[in-house]
């Protein structure tokens, strides 16, 4: 890579969500500059950025402003259209490149790609066509999972399906778009693991992460995973192997299945930070957005010690139902750290923030968190 950009540079972030609006604290923290490119006039990212580009991410003339006044660009979402990074990257540093954005943005090439590699993965079949469905229960087995290719995310566009009528019913509902049929798993637990790589192939990964989900969206983090050191280990050695393989550059997540029987599989990718590594920014010498910063300027990585055990929990919109959250229960307690997203409508399911409870013991933490959730 050319010379590392310092403070005083301006970066560029495709997409304006909490992911960008983290991003934005982090590199305006260090002294750079920071232009969000997002079509949404509230966005999160674009209420705290130098400059707010308010376009569509296809748009050319935002795409040539952005990349004309920016050092480098980066993205928040995968659902990048992947066109829009090829043009950045004729006026700009960008990363990710295109190249891996293309693959894990589309569940079908994902899956494709990580068999291809030899990443053990749960037992999946593409579904392009109606015809197609017989053939894929067959493979993966029933019940399974019906996943929408693309622009799904946290459980939405997944059916279950236990015959092959329903998985029938299921791509119809989904308007016949490619899908990923996918065995359903009895899952022990899941684990991800958030890496920083750079240019020159260094990669340095953050502590792993041992999820809990509720409806297919993150609800709890917890670190350091309660899994064997053989478990995380390998976790971590096949997040450094999917981040070499795409020859990624920036921070990566991956996160894991592991199974009853003890197998650990690949679930997803995510070309950016994860919310599973939102546990880094109170808990870890450095957080995953100034990593992302980091990999992004072509400046050495940060330091990812683990400083405490800590739980975090996702805060979602379904708590506004009842007249909203009592804050002043959570920020009675010194050892709990609040981040709230600037999000002005409060829908089901949509995260509106989070908040880490730190303790010298995981579980102190644990307890508190509960505790937490349930009077929040
Ligand atoms: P995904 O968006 O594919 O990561 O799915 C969201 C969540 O649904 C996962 O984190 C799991 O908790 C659950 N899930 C997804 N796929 C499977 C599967 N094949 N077997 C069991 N649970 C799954």
């Amino acid at each position: 890579m050319s010379e590392p950009l310092l403070p005083g540079a301006t970066l560029g972030i495709l997409g304006g969500g909490q992911l960008g609006r983290m991003f934005t604290i982090a590199a305006r923290t260090m002294g750079y500059r920071v232009i969000v490119l997002d079509p949404d006039a509230a966005s999160p990212a674009g209420q705290l950025a130098d400059l707010h580009l308010q376009a569509d991410y296809l748009d050319h003339g935002a795409l040539r402003q952005l990349g004309a006044a920016c050092a480098a660009v980066t993205t928040e979402f995968e659902n990048v259209p992947a066109e829009s990074l090829i043009e950045l990257a004729r006026h700009c540093r960008v990363s990710p490149g295109a190249g891996a954005v293309a693959i894990v943005q589309d569940r079908s090439r994902e899956k494709t790609w990580l068999a291809q590699h030899d990443f053990p993965t749960a037992p999946f079949a593409l579904v392009n066509d109606a015809a197609d469905i017989p053939a894929a229960c067959a493979k993966t087995g029933l019940p399974a999972l019906l996943k929408v290719a693309r622009l799904g995310y946290d459980g939405k566009g997944q059916f279950p399906v236990a015959t092959a009528e329903d998985a029938g019913r299921a791509f119809a509902t989904l308007g016949g778009q490619p899908c990923v049929l996918e065995g359903y798993l009895a899952l022990e637990r899941e684990v991800s693991v958030v890496l920083g790589r750079d240019d020159a192939g260094r990669c340095t990964l953050f502590p792993v992460a041992e999820n809990r989900h509720a409806g297919g969206i993150l609800d709890v983090s917890i670190v350091p995973a309660r899994v064997a050191a053989n478990l995380a280990e390998s976790a971590c050695g096949m997040a450094r192997a999917v981040a070499d393989r795409l020859d990624y550059v920036g921070v990566l997540a991956v996160e894991f299945f592991v199974t009853r029987q003890g197998d650990l599989l690949v679930n997803e990718i995510a070309p950016r930070p994860h919310n599973s590594g939102h546990y880094t920014l109170d808990a870890c010498v450095t957080d995953q957005f100034e990593q992302q910063v980091r990999m992004l300027a072509g400046l050495p990585a940060g330091d990812t010690r683990l400083l405490s055990p800590v739980v975090m929990v996702n805060i979602l919109g379904d708590r506004w139902s009842n007249g909203g959250p009592h804050w002043e229960r959570l920020l009675a307690h010194g050892n709990v750290k609040l981040h709230l997203y600037g999000k002005q409508a409060a829908r089901a399911g949509r995260k509106m923030g989070h908040f880490n409870v730190l303790d010298a013991e995981l579980t102190g933490a644990l307890a508190l968190a509960e505790e937490l959730r349930g009077v929040l």
